[in-house]
């Protein structure tokens, strides 16, 4: 391909899309969300309150629905809505708090989203594709923390398309460390994907090569603040190519897909509703909806007037009252909060407001982890700036504090449960039952190889707890699999490692 520019025409396969249009439309109705917002404002506590129960029985809102709960301001029903959201969580997730760490292997691209560091207009970002040895010491790095759980990240650009991912998520499945206390060895063992819309055949590359869950932010659902944002000389600046990604990874075979949107780019209950019709329509085409969701909040980015100054920016109350309605409108899937947001508000968004995954120890900048750089070190190849730069052991013994047991568990994939399989477990509340043990075994894992002392002693009065619940639910007697999960267990204390349920 001769030039960037050659290329960039080449990325868009418009039949791809059009294939899922209904009609020749998208499934982003403006006209409709806004008159659903109008709508259903001033909800009757009764119907409010009826909506919540259907959360609680674990069915997906509809938007209707999403937008009355939206509406929601008088106090006493919010009160009752965080408590549904955190018993919506703790019926499909319990108390466990899954961890990763990101690795950005590239911040080559082609795009120039106004409010991202990476952008190709951002002439002072110094630029780098990692080479496939300094992936290896970037993932040795990560994994030396104890994390067994990677996003890899990717800006857009031909130098690092879907072979390069294909060949990275390769490379960093194969690293393997030994742990400090010399019990065996620890390694990434999914790896999930955030990178740029990708037709139906990279797709099925980065199938191959392994990907756990892929995940693409649509940013905003509103077209107009979309175009303003996206050049439209840009491979971004297609709504409808972006729009559409989940549904062609689906297609392609990875059945696990997280969508989100950047929130502060622009009305948070129109991208809140955004993100339900996306869920909707996955459902449609598919049957399942998506694994996770994501709502990260805009933060300063180098070079970018708009991170600071949008004249959308949502406060830390609206960013609760997003993930309630989430939480409860999506009720099956994972919702992710990451270090964008401070120590205090993710603490809060866990523990009382339904979050179920999150990140710690993160580094933004191209080759961060390996060379230990803190951001204030690198500004000039970062996206943008974290709010909670804590260690994984940090973050780990807050939450075990407050009761949240840390998961690694990376079961599900490897055990076939995915997709439609693992989402009909989830509603009927039995993956959270694997999920416990597995999570058990992982802490097991975490506190033998990598917990500080004090980390210890807290993890250590926690997996009590845990072993006792485990050991009186009937659940794990009738299927009889408590003489497996004891025998993993001990083997783990022993110093196996990575056995799963
Ligand atoms: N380049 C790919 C893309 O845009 O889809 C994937 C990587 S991009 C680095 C991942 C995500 O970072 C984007 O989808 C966007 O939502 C988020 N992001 C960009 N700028 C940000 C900022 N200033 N604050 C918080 N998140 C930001
Ligand atoms: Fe590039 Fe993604 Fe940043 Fe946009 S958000 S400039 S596509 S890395």
């Amino acid at each position: 391909m001769s030039s960037v520019k050659d290329w960039t025409a080449s990325v868009i396969k418009q039949a791809e899309i059009d294939k899922y249009l209904d009609g020749g439309k998208d499934f982003i109705d403006e006209e409709q969300i806004f008159a659903d917002i109008e709508k259903y404002k001033n909800p009757d506590k009764q119907q409010v309150r009826d909506i919540l129960q259907k959360s609680l029985d674990i069915k997906i809102l509809t938007p209707a629905e999403t937008a009355t709960l939206l509406n929601v301001e008088d106090p006493e029903l919010l009160h009752e809505m965080q408590e549904a959201a955190l018993e919506v969580k703790k019926k499909v997730y319990d108390n466990r708090i899954v961890f990763f760490a990101p690795l950005y292997l590239s911040n080559l691209c082609v795009n120039s989203c106004k409010y991202c560091g990476f952008r190709a207009e951002n002439k002072d970002e110094v630029r780098h594709v990692l080479t496939m040895d300094e992936v290896r010491d970037e993932v040795a790095a990560v994994i030396d923390e104890g994390h067994k759980r990677m996003i890899a990240v990717y800006g857009e650009h031909p130098k690092n398309g879907a072979d390069y991912i294909a060949d990275s998520i390769s490379t960093i499945y194969s690293v393997k460390r030994t742990t400090p206390t010399g019990n065996g060895f620890n390694n990434i063992r999914r790896v999930n994907v955030n990178a740029a819309p990708m037709e139906i055949a990279d797709m099925k590359k980065l199938w191959r090569a392994g990907i756990g869950t892929f995940q693409v932010f649509q940013e905003t659902y509103h077209r107009g603040r979309y175009a303003e944002l996206h050049p439209a000389n840009t491979v971004k600046g297609n709504y409808r190519w972006r729009l559409y990604a989940m549904h062609r990874a689906m297609e392609a075979g990875v059945d696990d897909v997280a969508i989100g949107a950047l929130f502060g780019l622009y009305d948070w209950k129109f991208d809140v509703m955004g993100l339900v019709h996306h869920a909707w329509d996955l459902e449609k085409h598919f049957g399942i909806g998506p694994h996770t969701v994501s709502f990260p909040r805009m933060q300063p980015a180098p070079g970018s007037f708009l991170s600071e100054h949008s004249p959308y920016i949502v406060s830390d109350e609206a960013m609760k009252r997003v993930v309630s309605v989430l939480r409860l409108a999506i009720p099956y899937s994972g919702l992710i909060v990451t270090a964008r947001e401070n120590p205090d508000l993710k603490r809060d968004l866990i523990n009382h407001y339904g979050c179920t995954q999150t990140d710690a120890s993160s580094k933004l900048g191209i080759g961060a982890y390996a060379k230990k750089l803190k951001q204030e070190e690198n500004p000039d190849k970062v996206q943008f700036m974290l709010g909670d730069q804590r260690s994984l052991d940090e973050v780990i013994r807050e939450l075990a504090h407050d009761g949240m047991i840390t998961s690694f568990c990376t079961a599900g994939y490897r055990c076939g449960r995915t997709g439609d399989k693992i989402m009909n477990l989830l509603e009927k509340g039995v993956e959270g039952k694997f999920c416990k043990l597995n999570a058990v075994l992982t802490f097991r894992e975490y506190l033998n190889d990598y917990a500080s002392p004090e980390t210890r002693e807290i993890g250590e009065k926690l997996i009590a707890q845990e072993l006792q619940e485990i050991e009186n639910m009937p659940f794990f007697t009738d299927k009889k699999l408590l003489p497996t999960f004891r025998s993993y267990y001990d083997r783990i204390a022993r110093g196996e490692r990575d056995l799963y349920m």
